[in-house]
């Protein structure tokens, strides 16, 4: 009978309560150990210049693959180890690392690191950073700090500091997720961001057949990228319809699976070499038509 299904249908979610419970604190754990057992490693995506079409940068992007839980995504371990605090010696290992890979790629390649809240509230993120670049000779300006909104919420005018000592590094600093946070503009006003990176639900939506709201948001946002200077930067390009409406709007940059799943350093390696060289090629097979 339905009271019975209700019932039913309570027990279930009440099991899959404590099952979501169980599996996020045995997570937690194994989180602890995954530096050491070198269970984490970072793929890496190219955000390419619409103009030409050629990498910019490259954002590096954890993954983890535990030996009984298989490969956990980010969007689940990353909340984990924020909350544990083990974002703060898993962030570290992924500035280095990503500076080190970025050293084997052409100079103009900038690599571009997410950051989290927890590594601006514990540790001294401006030494990480510094020692990261002493340590793997990678040149300041090659570095791009991507933050989200979530992490100027907090303590607004310390880390307003530690943004401006980590902009004095030389460093770029890019406003990732742009639009899904709240009072993104207060956020401009208050810190002069380099690029700001236009969150993939917005171009999503930019190929609607008409009256699409996200058209009019990133043809302001990127308005607004022009007046301040700021590199504008689509997410989440997976369709070529999405490419040429937001090169219709003037957007600069963009970065998704249409152009490149992440991939491995050496992967990306080949992909940013042979680049360099066919444009190294191109002038030359444009003179040799004529
Ligand atoms: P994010 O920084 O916004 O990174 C972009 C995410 O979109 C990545 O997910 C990427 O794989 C995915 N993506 C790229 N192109 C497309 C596309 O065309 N379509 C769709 N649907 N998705 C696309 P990923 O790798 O799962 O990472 C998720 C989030 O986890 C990141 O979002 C970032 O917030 C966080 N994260 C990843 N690595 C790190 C890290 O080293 N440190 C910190 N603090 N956070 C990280
Ligand atoms: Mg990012
Ligand atoms: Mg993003
Ligand atoms: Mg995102």
């Amino acid at each position: 009978d339905a009271k019975a299904s209700g019932r039913g249908a309570v027990k279930f979610f009440v099991e899959d309560m404590a099952l979501a419970v169980r599996r996020r604190r045995q997570l937690g754990v194994a989180l602890r150990d995954a530096l050491a057992n070198a269970e984490l490693s970072l793929a890496y995506q190219p955000i390419v210049a619409l103009k030409d079409g050629r990498a910019t940068a490259v954002e590096a992007l954890l993954r983890w693959t535990h030996p009984g839980f298989g490969v956990v995504s980010p969007a689940e371990f990353i909340p984990i180890a924020e909350e544990t605090g083990v974002i703060v010696e898993i962030g570290a290992y992924a500035l280095d690392r990503a500076c080190r890979d970025a050293l084997n790629w052409p100079a103009h390649v900038r690599i571009a690191v997410n950051l989290s809240a927890a590594q601006f509230d514990r540790g001294d993120l401006e030494a990480t950073v510094r020692e990261a670049l002493a340590r793997t000779g990678l040149p300041a300006e090659r570095l791009e700090l991507e933050i989200t909104e979530s992490i100027l919420v907090g303590n607004h005018a310390e880390v307003m500091t530690k943004l401006n000592r980590l902009h004095a590094l030389g460093v770029h600093i890019a406003l990732d997720d742009f639009g899904t946070g709240y009072s993104s503009l207060s956020y401009l006003n208050d810190f002069t961001f380099d690029k700001v990176k236009v969150d993939q639900s917005f171009v999503r939506d930019v190929t609607l057949p008409r009256n699409s709201k996200a058209v009019s948001i990133i043809r302001a946002v990127n308005a607004i990228g022009a007046d301040l200077n700021m590199t504008v930067v689509a997410e989440g390009v997976e369709t070529a319809e999405q490419l040429q409406a937001l090169r219709a709007l003037g957007v600069s940059g963009a970065q998704g699976y249409y152009f490149s799943q992440p991939a491995p350093a050496d992967e990306i390696g080949l992909i940013l070499l042979k680049e360099m060289a066919d444009s190294l090629v191109d002038p030359m097979a444009r003179r040799a038509r004529r």
